[in-house]
C-alpha cells in the first residue's frame, strides 16, 4: 500500500470542483486491494481518526475533501472485472474511470445509460452521489442501474448487497447480516434527487448506500446494468429571439413523436459565458435549448417542423462526428467555465441544484426570474436540465455583502422548491456545503433519523466526516 504523510504529497486530494478551502489530512492511503483497505480502516479505527474516501475528485460539494484524519484514495482499484454482453452486466472495481468504462463498452456495442457527464469521475463516486448524466432525461440517474455493491464497513465487515435481497418490512425495518435498521420516516421525492439518505416504504437496502456520499462505508465493487448501444445521436442547439424556451420544452414533452435523450437550457448569461469558445453564438439571443436525439426515420423533419413555429435567431445541427463533437463541447464547456470562474473570483461554488415535479416547474422558473430581477447587481446565470425540471442557478458574488444576499435568496428559492415537492439537491449531493439546505427539506427530525442510521452502520463514526450532516452530530 502506498502511504503518504507529507502535506505537499496530499495537496491534490484536498480539493474537488467545489473550491472548498478547508481541506486537511494527516495521512493518505492508496491501497491496491481489499486486504489493504481493511488494514487502513483498522489503523484509523485504532487511532480514532476519521477517514474520507476519495475518488475522481469531480464532486461539487466538497464530499471527498477531508477536514481532518485520513484520506483513502480508491484510484488503484481501477479494474473492469467483467463485461457480460449476454446478461448485459458489468462488474467494476470502484476506482474505474468512467471514460475508460464507456470506451470498453463502445468497443462491445454496449451502453451504460446513466452516461455520467463528467468522464473523469469514478464509478464508485457516481454511485456514492447517485450521479446523473447526459441522458438522464430519458434514462434517469445511476440508482436505476446499480445491481450489486460490495462495501467494507468501519468494523472491517465486508457486505455484498444485491438488489432484491434485503427490503424494509411494513414497520420500516431492514434486517441484513447481523444488523437491523429502521428507515427514516420522510419520503425521498419521486423526482431526480440526491439529497441525504434515500427513504421509501418497502425500499431496498442497496438504495440506502447509493447516494450516501461516503458516510456508511467504502464501496469496493459495483455491478451495473447495460443496454445495447444506441443508434447514432445528433445534437441541435436552438437560439431563441424571445424567452420561449420553456414553452418549446413543454411542447416537446407533449409530443408523441419526439423522444430526446436530453433537453438542456441556457439563459442569456450562459451564452455570454460560452461566447469566447463559440464566437458565432448570436449576440441578441435570449435563450437556447440544446437537444440530443437518436437518428431515426423522419425525426429531424419533426424537430425542424416544431422549431419553425418559434422565433429563432439560429439553429445549429451536429450530425457528422466533427460537428457533433463541437456541439457536445458547447454543453460540456459551460460547467467547466463556471467552475473556473468561481476559482478566479476566489469564491466557493454558490449554486442551486433544485429539481421539482413537472407541474411545479413553470412556477419555480418564474420565481427564479423574479429573484434575479430583484438582485440585478449580482452576476448570475441559469442553465441546466430543463427536461428534468432541474436547473443550476449560479451566483457570482463580488464581496461579502453580496455573498450574504445570495445566501438569503438561496433560502427563499429552496423554500419555494421544497414547498412544491422538490429537492434541494437533484444530483450533486449535500457534501459539506448544503447541510442547512437538507435540514430545510427534511427538518431536524429527518436529520436525526439519518444520523441514527449512520451510527448504527458506522459505529466508529469513521466514514465521511461532515458529509451530509455536520461533524458536530457524530
Ligand atoms: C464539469 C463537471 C460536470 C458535472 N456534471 C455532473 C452531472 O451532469 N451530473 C452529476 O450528477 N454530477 C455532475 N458533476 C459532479 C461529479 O462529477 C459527480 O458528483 C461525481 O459522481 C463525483 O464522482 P467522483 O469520482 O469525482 O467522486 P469524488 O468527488 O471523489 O467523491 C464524491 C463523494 O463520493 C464519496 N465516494 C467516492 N468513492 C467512494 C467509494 N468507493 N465508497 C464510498 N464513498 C465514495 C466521496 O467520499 C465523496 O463524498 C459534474 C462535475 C464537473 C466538474
Amino acid at each position: 500500500m502506498i502511504i503518504k504523510r507529507k502535506v505537499e504529497e496530499m495537496l491534490s486530494y484536498l480539493e474537488d470542483s467545489s473550491n472548498l478551502q478547508e481541506g486537511k489530512a494527516e495521512v493518505l492511503y492508496i491501497p491496491e486491494d481489499e486486504k489493504e483497505i481493511i488494514e487502513a480502516i483498522a489503523e484509523c479505527r485504532d487511532k480514532k481518526i476519521p477517514l474520507t474516501v476519495s475518488a475522481g475528485g469531480t464532486g461539487t460539494v466538497g464530499g471527498r475533501i477531508p477536514l481532518e484524519g485520513a484520506i483513502l484514495s480508491v484510484e488503484r482499484l481501477d479494474k473492469i472485472i467483467s463485461i457480460d454482453p449476454q446478461r448485459k452486466r458489468a462488474i467494476l472495481q470502484s476506482g474505474v474511470l468512467i471514460e475508460d468504462f464507456l470506451k470498453e463498452l463502445g468497443e462491445r456495442n454496449l451502453f451504460y445509460p446513466p452516461f455520467p457527464t463528467e468522464r473523469t469521475a469514478f464509478i464508485g463516486g457516481n454511485v456514492s452521489t447517485n450521479a446523473s448524466g447526459e441522458y438522464s432525461y430519458r434514462f434517469g440517474s445511476t440508482r436505476g442501474y446499480v445491481k450489486k455493491i460490495k462495501v467494507i464497513l468501519s468494523t472491517g465487515e465486508v457486505l455484498e448487497i444485491e438488489r432484491g435481497k434485503y427490503f424494509a418490512d411494513k414497520n420500516g425495518n431492514i434486517e441484513f447480516e447481523n444488523k437491523k435498521i429502521k428507515i427514516p420516516s420522510y419520503l425521498t421525492p419521486p423526482i431526480k434527487c440526491s439529497a441525504g439518505y434515500f427513504s421509501r416504504p418497502g425500499m431496498d437496502l442497496i438504495d440506502l448506500f447509493i447516494g450516501s456520499e461516503g458516510t456508511l462505508g467504502l464501496i469496493t465493487r459495483v455491478e451495473v446494468e447495460l443496454i445495447p448501444a444506441l443508434s447514432l445521436p445528433f445534437i441541435m442547439v436552438v437560439f431563441f429571439k424571445e424567452n420561449k424556451g420553456l414553452k418549446f420544452v413543454s411542447e416537446v414533452k407533449r409530443s408523441r413523436k419526439l423522444n430526446p435523450l436530453s433537453l438542456e437550457y441556457f439563459d442569456r448569461g450562459s451564452l455570454g459565458f460560452l461566447k469566447k469558445d463559440f464566437p458565432n453564438i448570436p449576440d441578441r439571443s435570449k435563450e437556447a435549448i440544446y437537444i440530443e436525439e437518436e437518428e431515426s426515420k423522419n425525426i429531424l423533419e419533426e424537430w425542424i417542423g416544431l422549431i419553425e413555429q418559434y422565433p429563432v435567431d439560429d439553429t445549429w445541427l451536429g450530425e457528422d462526428s466533427k460537428s457533433y463533437q463541437k456541439l457536445l463541447d458547447f454543453r460540456h464547456k459551460l460547467p467547466e467555465n463556471i467552475n473556473e470562474y468561481f476559482k478566479k473570483i476566489g469564491s466557493r461554488k454558490m449554486a442551486l441544484d433544485i429539481a421539482v415535479p413537472e407541474n411545479s416547474f413553470p412556477e419555480i422558473f418564474n420565481f427564479y426570474q423574479t429573484l434575479r430581477l430583484n438582485n440585478q447587481e449580482i452576476e448570475n446565470i441559469l442553465f441546466g436540465h430543463i427536461g428534468e425540471n432541474h436547473l443550476h442557478f449560479n451566483f457570482f458574488p463580488k464581496d461579502e455583502k453580496e455573498k450574504e444576499a445570495v445566501g438569503n435568496l438561496f433560502i427563499q428559492a429552496l423554500k419555494k422548491g421544497i414547498s412544491s415537492g422538490g429537492t434541494v439537491s437533484a444530483e450533486h449531493g449535500i457534501g459539506k456545503m448544503k447541510h442547512k439546505y437538507l435540514e430545510l427539506m427534511y427538518g431536524k427530525k429527518g436529520i436525526d433519523e439519518m444520523v441514527r442510521i449512520k451510527k448504527e452502520i458506522d459505529p466508529y463514526g469513521l466514514f465521511g466526516l461532515d458529509n451530509i450532516f455536520p461533524k458536530s452530530r457524530i
